[in-house]
Formats: structure tokens, sequence, C-alpha cells
């Protein structure tokens, strides 16, 4: 009997610790799952949808969806490139954005790619960096390392790196340079490729749920009232996902009018909306979008 047989819940493995697990407990929550905060140390049951969540190392959950012990998992694209899986990724989640950077010390002689052709590099990633390097046709030695890859160079252990960075600012702390982008990465939604077939009903519900919650996340509703006549130009204004709903209003030549727009293009919006002739402007957060 195979990992995926005679079960009948659906298993979902998260990440226990590191930087991934509060936006992903967010998200889960934001998405309408219930489950108990206490139970995070290994398996929570959820309590409205047949899914079991498991709280494992974000290392392993690639391993735990692979195998077919859970059906989806939550992890960063990063660890998925490194380990070759040739999982299906459903869904990108809009965040643990980061890239896989390749840095040396500020004060190193090296500047370009090119140049670090015979140096050692230290990473985490000696995977994806020795295929990064092989396919930019540069010789370097990968020495792999499980941590603390930004001290590397100042141990004496490699001349270059290359590390996780999301602003960059860790790296210049550590006094390093920046020299190139090996990987950009976000936090994804991957599937057991046996599971994405039998249970695909299921797999498709958590997938829209998350999906939902994603849409909205990027998105405001605007309601503004406005004189009737200036209807085209607020209109203009307003490329949302359709086009808004326009109300009348109890006093002769007004209208409401409501909108969904970019959260982005808010801020930009408000004066030109107001200078359009709307007044009362409510931004409202939306929970869910499913197209
Ligand atoms: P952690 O468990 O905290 O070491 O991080 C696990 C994952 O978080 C990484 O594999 C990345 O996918 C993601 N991540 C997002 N931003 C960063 C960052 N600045 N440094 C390291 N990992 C990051």
């Amino acid at each position: 009997m195979t990992a995926l047989e005679g079960r009948e819940r659906l298993r979902l493995a998260v990440p226990n610790k590191g930087r991934l697990v509060e936006p992903t407990v967010e998200l889960l929550r934001d998405a309408g799952l219930v489950f108990g905060e206490n139970e995070r140390s290994l398996v929570a049951r959820d309590r409205n949808f047949d899914l079991d969540i498991l709280f494992v190392r974000t290392n392993d959950v690639i391993e735990f969806v692979g195998d077919g012990v859970a059906d989806l998992g939550i992890t960063g694209e990063d660890l998925l490139t490194e380990t070759g899986a040739e999982l299906p990724r459903l869904r990108s989640l809009g965040y643990g954005q980061c890239r896989l950077a390749a840095a040396v010390p500020a004060d190193s002689a090296l500047r370009e790619l090119d140049d670090l052709a015979g140096v050692r590099v230290a990473t985490a990633h000696p995977e994806t960096t020795r295929r990064f390097f092989a396919a930019a046709g540069i010789d370097v030695d990968v020495i792999p390392i499980s941590g603390a890859v930004e001290v590397a160079p100042r141990l004496g252990l490699a001349e270059a790196i290359v590390d996780l960075v999301s602003t960059g600012s860790t790296l210049v702390m550590n006094g390093l340079r920046p020299i190139a982008d090996v990987l950009t990465s976000e936090a994804i939604l991957v599937a057991n490729p046996t599971a994405v077939v039998q249970r695909a009903g299921e797999i498709d519900s958590i997938d829209t749920m998350l999906s939902a919650v994603i849409a909205a996340r990027g998105r405001k509703y605007l309601m503004m009232n406005a004189p009737a006549v200036r209807l085209r130009d607020l209109e203009m204004l307003l490329p949302g996902l359709e086009s808004p709903s326009v109300i009348p209003l109890a006093h002769e030549g007004m209208i409401a009018i409501h909108a969904v727009v970019g959260a982005d293009d808010v801020w930009g919006l408000l004066p030109r909306l107001k200078s359009a002739g709307a007044s009362g402007i409510l931004v409202l957060p939306i929970e869910k979008i499913v197209p």
C-alpha cells in the first residue's frame, strides 16, 4: 500500500519553523481553514474541511509531498529548485519573496560573474549554484555549507557566496557586495503528482480558497458618490476587475460608484477621483475574490 492509499483526509505539509511559518498560517486562516494553534507541533486537524495540516521542517516539505505522505505542500521555490524534485507547482503564494544572490566581500577585486571562474563559492544551495554556473559556462568550486553562509568569506572558507537575500541589507551589514542574481523565489503551493490526479476535486477546492485570498490581498473595494454627469470621467479612472457598479442615489442626478482596484493604485487614484467629482470615497479591504 502506498502512502496515498487508504487515507481519507487530505494532507497539507507546511513549515513548522522559520520565516515561512507566520505568513503560511495567516494565509490558511484567511482562506477560512480553522485549526488549533496548540496543535501546531505536529498535525492540526482542520475543523471545516477534510484536511490535516502537517507541520514539518521547511526543508522536509518537498520530501513529504514527493513521497505521498502529504498531498499538498507549502515551501520556498528555492528549496524545490535545489532538490530538483519535479512536483507540480500549483501556485505562487505572494510571500517569502527572496532571491539567491552571488556576492563577494565589498573590498574584493572580483566585480562580475565571469571573475568568479576558479574561485570557491560557499552556499547552502549547492545544486542550484552548480547548475547556474555550469549554464553560464563558469567553472567554480562549490563549497556546500548548511548555515551562516554570509560569514564564509571572513572565515576564509570561500572567496564568494551564493545566499538568500530579500532586501540585500544583510549582505551589506556583513560587508558583502552582490554581483548577480542566481534565482528569484517565493512561497509556493506544490502537489504530489498522483494526488493531483486522484484527488483533483479536493485539491482544487484548497487551491481556489488560497487563490481567492491572494487575489483579494492585492485589491481594494472603492465606494464613492458623484454627480451622474461625471460618470464617464470617473469610469476612465477605474479600470477594475470589470466595469464599476453604478447605483442611482435618492438625490436626483447623483450616483454611487463601486469598483475593485489594485491596492497599489489607491493612493494615486484618490486625488484624481476627487478632482473628477467623486466625494465620500470609502476604501474597503476585500476578503476573497473568486473570478
Ligand atoms: P528559514 O526557514 O527561515 O531559513 O527560511 C526558509 C525559506 O524562507 C527559504 O528557503 C526561502 O524560501 C524563504 N525566504 C524568504 N526570504 C528569505 C531571506 N531573506 N533569507 C532566507 N530565506 C528567505
